[in-house]
């Protein structure tokens, strides 16, 4: 693409966004959710949520309805926005994870009542709110959990701080602002979401501990899932994955190799579900690499491996004693200026120039490899060839660390499906489909961009944001 046609596209763009909310872009002068200091943004949500309260439950669904629309008609210009800003992933699976959170979060009908009645009268147990929730967004979903976090929080009845990474502020900015303006044109509340003009994790530190914030909700790495465990508040932790996905030789390997391809390469890899490694029994393996080829991996080996290793990751040498003979320990980490990108950029930093069709860039490498052990967040998938079913699950446990958080398996062997699901106990188990499944595309079940394995919710949805509260009526209503 020129320069022109870059700036052209950009331009129509901010008009266009202009045009559909018929309202200011982002912070300049604040307003719509969007406060100075976390004071200010916090103060405002609590008033919100007191005038929420004040709101039947039918009208509370009103204002998710007009949240859902707005998220929906915006998903494409939000999903430009986000890769612009953060540099990461691809617009056209963005925009699907735009719609799939704005039209399959669940909404207030998760909220259910348990009833006892009997001699004594009756006792209920209802799902009220916590009141003003911080919730804590990274920078791979950053509308996707706006989105979904905010309808869930809402329809529980409760207000939020949202703490987005700096990196992608001005896309969390603009989702925020739309949903407030949505729900004001929709007769409710303003700032039933909030947030700080300019966030940091100074500004999330200040959230965490503030008295006016009842519950935190972290979505991100490990570092913010253990700073919201650690802060004496009620917590729900969405923390990393490295999802395995196991093949198996009874498994249909065509679909199995397109499945994968379309999975590991969604949105470049970002999703925390997205399958990070291939463990293949090696009958099948050749054919499987052979198939996956075929829909848009492209195969490296031997030194380009290495290269791209050199590349994509960041290593540090254990320093060791004069005299030492020991190798010194090497640790690998991620190298972020490459955390999303396409295949093809990957792949052009080792000098092999391939198609735009290209999406996964694919390599045999052993179990302990660093592309096999480090959550990449790239289309870099290993396949790590093993002799059965054993070893298949072993890898496939180790190497998922005890995250729990998402695996896959191709199989049709009810007994290697099971022996799996229940060894690596993840939250998210999908059988004979891309990863994306597990979050409702393409699969059933509602979605949701918050996945809690460390704290246990699982799959959230508003019952997550509530509390139980029991009410207890003795000698009455109880009409038999
Ligand atoms: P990240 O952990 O760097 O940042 C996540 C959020 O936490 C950001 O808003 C960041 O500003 C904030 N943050 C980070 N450290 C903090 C600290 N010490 N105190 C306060 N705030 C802090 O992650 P990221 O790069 O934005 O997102 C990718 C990670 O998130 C991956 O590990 C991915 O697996 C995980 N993730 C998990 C889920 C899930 O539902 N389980 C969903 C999406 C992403």
């Amino acid at each position: 693409m020129s320069i022109d046609q870059a700036l052209i596209e950009k331009i129509t763009l901010e008009i266009l966004t202009k045009m559909q909310t018929g309202a200011k872009a982002a912070p300049a002068g604040y307003g719509d959710g969007i406060f100075e200091t976390v004071d200010e943004a916090v103060a405002a949500a609590r008033k919100a949520y007191q005038e929420l309260k004040t709101l039947s439950l039918e009208k509370r669904e009103v204002l998710i309805k007009a949240m859902r629309d707005v998220a929906y008609e915006n998903a494409t210009i939000l999903a430009q926005m986000a890769v612009d800003e953060s540099g990461m992933g691809r617009v056209s699976d963005k925009i699907i994870k735009n719609q799939v959170a704005a039209l399959k979060t669940p909404g207030t009908e998760d909220l259910t009542t348990q009833a006892w009645s009997g001699d004594n009268g009756l006792t209920l147990i209802e799902m009220g709110p916590y009141g003003v929730i911080g919730a804590i967004t990274p920078t791979t979903n950053p509308t996707e959990t706006v989105i979904c976090n905010g309808i869930g929080m809402i329809a529980a009845g409760n207000t939020v701080f949202f703490s987005p990474h700096p990196t992608a502020k001005n896309t969390s900015m603009k989702i925020i602002t739309l949903l407030n303006q949505a729900i004001v044109k929709a007769g409710g509340p303003n700032n039933l979401l909030t947030s700080v003009a300019n966030p940091s994790i100074k500004a999330a530190n200040e959230m965490m501990k503030h008295p006016g914030i009842n519950m935190l909700v972290a979505t991100g790495g490990p570092g913010v899932v253990k700073a919201v465990l650690s802060s004496g508040k009620k917590a729900i932790g969405a923390g990393a994955g490295n999802p395995p996905v196991i093949v198996d030789e009874t498994a249909d390997i065509e679909k199995a190799a397109r499945d994968i391809v379309a999975g590991c390469s969604f949105d470049n890899n970002l999703p925390c579900i997205a399958e990070k490694e291939v463990i293949a029994i090696g009958s099948i393996a050749d054919r499987l690499i052979t198939y996956m080829q075929k829909y848009g991996a492209y195969l490296i080996s031997g030194s380009n491996i290495d290269r791209l290793l050199d590349v994509i990751m960041t290593v540090q040498e254990e320093k060791i004693a004069e005299g030492c003979t020991d190798k010194p320990k090497r640790s690998y980490g991620i190298n972020k200026d490459y955390v999303g990108k396409d295949a093809k950029y990957l792949l052009s930093k080792i000098g092999i120039d391939v198609p735009d069709s290209v999406r996964v860039v694919l390599c045999e490498t052993p179990a302990d490899h660093p592309f096999v052990i480090e959550e990449l967040m790239m289309p870099v998938l290993p396949v790590v060839q093993v002799k059965d079913i054993d070893e298949a699950i072993e890898v496939a446990v180790r190497v998922e660390h005890g995250n729990r958080h998402t695996a896959a398996m191709h199989s049709k062997n009810v007994d290697h499906l099971t022996r799996f699901a229940r060894a690596v106990e993840t939250t998210i188990f999908v059988k004979n489909a891309p990863s994306y499944a597990g979050i409702g595309v393409g699969g059933e079940g509602f979605t949701s961009f918050t996945l809690a394995g460390p704290t246990g919710e699982g799959i959230t949805s508003p019952r997550s944001f509530t509390r139980q509260r029991r009410c207890v009526l003795v000698d009455a209503f109880s009409i038999v």
